[in-house]
Parts: structure tokens; sequence; C-alpha cells
């Protein structure tokens, strides 16, 4: 009898809406995730007094951890913690940072994790890898997918416009990680995956074309979604590759060379743009518009950063992910071609306005 089918794990519930932070211990009751709601919840030092008061009512039993830095540090510590009582899960609640921490430590102790997302600014929410501080750097430590990802649409829409503004950046940049895997796939052979493509795809294109603004929950909501089949394709052909591509090497290149100078996914989706100019891609002139649409930087002058300084970035950006084939890898352009490229680029899409004006 031949396979007919594969079997993927994703995970068992998926919630986007409102108020869903204060619904905690039914919807985990409901799930049969924790019936008792004897829980570890874990939350960062902004916003953790509020969420703790929310969960109270139906949470009453749980420990709340708190934790800040998104340190591997921070991680380890709190899987510590973590032994000490029999913990049905743990659930982190929070923006990116707090759920890495809780992503990573719920692994190491084989507890599933449950995401709560207060922010959309980057597809961590539901994926597969934890993006930590160590040593001075940052590392992406592979964990498991999380058990339920859950969106809570009020803390979205209370909190700060440009991390929903990089989250359209991070989740329009699969659109060239994707360009970038079928390019490997053509020059080098290297194996694609059409599911975890499809996933990929499929969120990135809804964010693309939607005709919202970041203050509509119809966008949010897309933006959410988007964020949840990323980290299904990630977690589909266990690998980063549907989600980043020479968009992320250019990122991490600028955390390198000039740490802070923009939010990850203002970063990835700039990078997303000048990728796809080097690549003569046919959807440019649609990734520009929606980058411009959300006010999203598109040139090195919007990150803050000069021609140079961005040249440098984009010639280091290889090194950053030496065993991926990317635009960059394909061109390995000299110095001075890259400096031609990078001001053509930007004298492409300086005319139509900053993002930040
Ligand atoms: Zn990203």
């Amino acid at each position: 009898m031949p396979l007919l089918a594969r079997t993927v794990t994703t995970p068992l519930a998926i919630e986007i809406r409102r108020g869903a932070v204060a619904e905690l211990g039914r919807l985990l009751a409901d799930r049969r995730i924790s019936a008792g709601g004897v829980v570890a919840v874990v939350v960062g030092p902004g916003q953790g007094a509020r969420i703790t008061e929310l969960i109270r009512p139906t949470l009453g039993s749980a420990d709340v951890f708190t934790v800040a830095g998104g340190t591997l540090d921070a991680a380890v510590e709190l899987g510590a913690k973590l032994r000490e009582r029999g913990y049905d899960a743990v659930v982190g609640i929070g923006g990116g940072k707090t759920i890495d921490t809780a992503k990573y430590a719920a692994t190491r102790y084989g507890l599933p994790m449950v995401s709560v997302a207060t922010s959309l600014a980057h597809d961590g929410i539901a994926s597969p890898i934890s993006s930590l501080a160590h040593e001075g750097g940052r590392g992406s430590y592979g964990v498991h997918i999380p058990i339920a990802v859950i969106v809570d649409l009020d803390f979205v829409a209370d909190g700060p416009e440009h991390l929903t503004r990089a989250g359209i950046g991070d989740a329009i940049s699969n659109l060239n990680a994707i360009a970038d895997w079928e390019l490997a796939h053509h020059v080098r052979g290297e194996p694609i995956d059409g599911l975890a493509v499809t996933f990929a795809r499929t969120g990135a294109e809804a964010v693309l074309n939607h005709p919202g603004t970041i203050a509509d929950d119809g966008l949010r909501t897309a933006l959410a979604e988007a964020h949840v089949l990323g980290g299904v394709a990630m977690a589909v052909c266990g690998s980063s590759r549907p989600a980043s591509g020479g968009c992320h090497e250019i990122s991490h290149a600028l955390d390198h060379l000039y740490p802070d100078a923009a939010a990850h996914g203002e970063q990835v989706g700039m990078g997303a743009l000048f990728c796809a100019y080097l690549r003569g891609d046919p959807r440019l002139d649609q990734i520009a518009a929606c980058l411009r649409r959300h006010g999203l930087p598109r040139t090195p002058a919007d990150l803050g950063l000069s021609e140079d300084q961005f040249t440098e970035a984009a010639l280091r950006a290889p090194t950053t992910r030496p065993d991926r084939y990317t635009i960059l890898e394909h061109l390995a352009l000299t110095p001075d071609e890259m400096a031609a490229r990078v001001k053509e680029f930007a004298a492409t899409f300086q005319d139509s306005g900053s993002a930040h004006g």
C-alpha cells in the first residue's frame, strides 16, 4: 500500500480575536490542554501586570513568571523553574521576546507551549524557531511548534502601530524567501517543499493584496493568519527557508553592523524590496506599493542609513547564513557593482515619499 499523504504537525488551536486573553482559562479547558489550570504563565515586564489581572478570573491557579530581555540565559533560567511543579503547559503571553523565551524553555523540558501574541511584529508567534540573544549576538534555536496560537486583537489595537507595520514587512518578505528558494532549486537542485511554499506564499499574498490599513481588524487578522501560515510552513519543511532569504541575510548583517537601526520587520521588508530589485522580480512594484501604503521603509535613507552603510550590509549579508543560497549569493556582486545597484535602487524609490514622512 503506497503512502498516500503525509502527516504534518500543526497547532491544535488557532484563535485570532479580541478578548482572547481574558478567556484563556476556558480555552485551555475546552481544548483539553489544561483542565485544572495548572499552567505556567510567562509574561514580559511591560504588560505583565495588565495580563495577570485579566487571566486571574479564569486561571486562578496558574503560576506567573516575569521574564525580561529575550536572552538564552533567561530561557534556561525559566526552564529550571518549570521543573519545580508538574505543569500541564507553558503559556507565553506577550510580544516576540516573551514568546521566544517561553518556547525555548518549554521545548527544553518537554512541555506543550501555548503562544498568546499581543503584537504582530514578526512571524515568531507560531514558528518552530526561537530567536534569542546570546553572548553579544542572536541565535536561532529550533523548538517545538506551539500547541495553540492565540492572538488578542485588543492588545494589538492598543499597542504601538509601528509593531504592526513591521509585521507586514516580515509577512511579505516571505515572497522574497520563496523566490530565493526557487532560485536555489533551479540553479543548485536544492529540494523545495511545495506544501511549505503554498502555506508561506498564501499568507504573504493575502497581506500584500489586502486593501485595509493597520487600524482595521480585517488587516490585523490577515496579518496574524500570515504569521501562523509562515510558522506552519517552517514546521512542515523543518527549516526557516520559506520565510527567510536574502531579505533576512541583509537584516542579520544590519543587526551586526548597526544594531537597533530599525525593527526586524522593517529591515526584512526593505531587504525584500532590494532583493526583488536585484532579481528583476515581476512583483517589484506590488511589493513597493505595499510598503509605501503602510508607511514602511523602502530605501536606506528610510532606515536612517547612508547608501554606503547599506552597501556594506548587503555585501556582508551572505556570510550571515553561509548555507543559504539566495539572489545575493547568485549574483555575487563586487563591492563596486553592489554600490552601483544600491545607488540605482535608492534613486528608484526615494522620490515617492519617505516611509516616516
Ligand atoms: Zn522574519
